[in-house]
């Protein structure tokens, strides 16, 4: 080992890879990858952009495909509209989605950052591409950054930064294509720009935060910011998949020396696993939080040993177990636990959106409101109904006393016409006959008919004299 990497070996964990020891930020330059891994990436990233760019401009039945309007507390998903009253379906989905990632973590590690988290599809497949593109190869960026302000510096990168801002203000109009709808997205472009100021400042503020996440903060957000990175620690275990460095063959790691008979491991400490990483460690000094789990080090050591004639696979996919006896990948009892759990959610969720009622009842008497007596010997109740039609249609529905007499009048005396993606709000009574209402306070039963299918049932109480 040379002295560097004595030093290396003794100060590496004290902080992180992309800080000086005075505590100031080490810009990452990293070399673009290549190789089999990379190119694998690459495709299931440009399939993830086609997929996130496309999906606000598809419709069915004149429905988004998604649209996630928080501020309205409005969710479509795969066309189905859900309301607030549906948050369970959304609270279970999001629990499905977390035991999802947790058990992906367990069993591959950090597959999900280095293959389809945002941060890194678009940093690493959009972002990064570019600024390659602009500025030059990673040693031409660092040149320039650390040169003199000069003709070149401020062409290139008043380009590259106004490409990035394009950019970031095109994944800002997506986003807010799936948080209030393409329409109205569109309808936006259309109008004046005073009648829409409010969403403008949201769009120009989250134009700016996508530009400052992705032409500085960058690997802090895997680093440093990210809750899911940080917690990493506690999922994993000695079987869990991850980018490893087999030690047992690299090291003791050694220059190449032609002609000369190797006495040292297979790493030849050419440095290339780590001028390519995005985060900026080295991954033979062992497992790190700040690996995204990106492979770019497989690609690059691949290509190094497929140089130097040694099998390839130093650096691979492996857990501890296997780098440390040998021992293959097995799907252990905590893995089993989290994908029973995993396939439970996952049929309650499809069984939650697929019986999901697209009309939503509630009934309740007019508080403070006690009984009537009212012509023909009957009782009557006062009572607020409240009907959420979750479709994009009118439906005008009956209701109806089930299971006893009694007559439902709804005040305005109009035929219910429940509007189209509204909660529909009204006040009717009911009137029972005298002797139907046997005790203080009835279970009733009141069917909501559209034409002569009934869609719900409603309990509720109906209030009578003392018997
Ligand atoms: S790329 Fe492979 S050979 Fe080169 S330093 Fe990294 S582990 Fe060693
Ligand atoms: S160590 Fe390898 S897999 Fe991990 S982030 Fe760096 S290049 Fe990617």
């Amino acid at each position: 080992m040379t002295e560097d990497d004595l030093l290396h070996a003794e100060t590496y964990r004290d902080r992180v890879s992309t800080v000086t020891d005075k505590g100031d930020r080490k810009w990452v330059y990293a070399t673009k990858p290549s190789g089999k891994w990379y190119n694998y990436r690459t495709y299931v990233s440009y399939f993830y952009l086609a997929i996130f760019f496309v999906i606000p401009f598809i419709k069915v039945n004149g429905m988004p495909f998604m649209m996630i309007n928080l501020l309205e507390g409005k969710f479509i998903l795969f066309s189905k509209i859900f309301w607030p009253q549906d948050f369970f379906i959304f609270a279970i989905g999001m629990i499905t989605f977390i035991i999802f990632i947790v058990l992906f973590t367990v069993v591959f590690g950090r597959l999900f950052c280095g293959w389809v988290c945002p941060q890194t599809v678009f940093l690493e497949f959009v972002f990064r591409p570019i600024e390659w593109l602009v500025e030059g190869s990673p040693a031409q960026q660092k040149k320039l950054n650390e040169g003199d302000f000069t003709l070149e510096y401020a062409a290139k990168k008043t380009t590259k930064h106004l490409i990035f801002l394009a950019i970031s203000f095109l994944i800002a109009n997506t986003f807010l294509a799936y948080i209030r709808g393409l329409d109205e997205v569109v309808k936006i472009v259309k109008e004046p720009i005073v009648e829409h100021l409010g969403l403008l400042i949201g769009m120009a503020i989250f134009t700016l935060l996508f530009y400052g996440v992705f032409a500085f903060v960058r690997d802090l957000v895997c680093t440093t910011i990210c809750p899911y990175g940080r917690l990493q620690g506690v999922m994993f275990d000695k079987d869990t998949m991850q980018i490893s460095y087999d030690y047992k063959r690299g090291e003791p790691r050694g220059k190449l020396h032609k002609n000369a008979v190797r006495t040292e491991g297979d790493c030849i400490n050419c440095m290339k696993c780590v001028t390519v990483c995005p985060t900026g460690i080295d991954i033979r000094d062992g497992l790190q939080m700040e690996c995204v789990g990106c492979t770019a080090c497989i690609d690059s050591c691949n290509e190094v040993m497929a140089a130097i004639h040694k099998p390839k696979g130093l650096i691979r996919y492996a857990s501890e177990n296997e780098i440390t006896t040998g021992e293959k990948f097995h799907f252990n009892t905590r893995m089993k636990a989290y994908t029973g759990l995993l396939l439970v959610l996952m049929v309650f969720m499809a069984v939650l959106i697929f019986t999901r009622k697209t009309v939503d009842t509630y009934i309740s008497r007019v508080k403070g409101q006690l009984y009537q007596e009212v012509e023909g010997n009957k009782i009557s109740n006062l009572f607020d109904a409240k009907i959420i039609n979750k479709t994009r249609e009118e439906i005008p529905v009956t209701l109806k006393l089930e299971d006893m007499p009694g007559q439902i009048r709804v005040i305005g005396g109009h035929q219910i016409v429940l509007k189209k993606e509204a909660v529909n709000e009204f006040t009717f009574f009911l009137d029972i006959p005298k002797e139907a209402v046997k005790t203080r306070s009835a279970s009733i039963k009141i069917g909501v008919y559209q034409g002569n299918e009934k869609i719900q049932t409603v309990k509720t109480k109906f209030l009578g004299p003392f018997k």
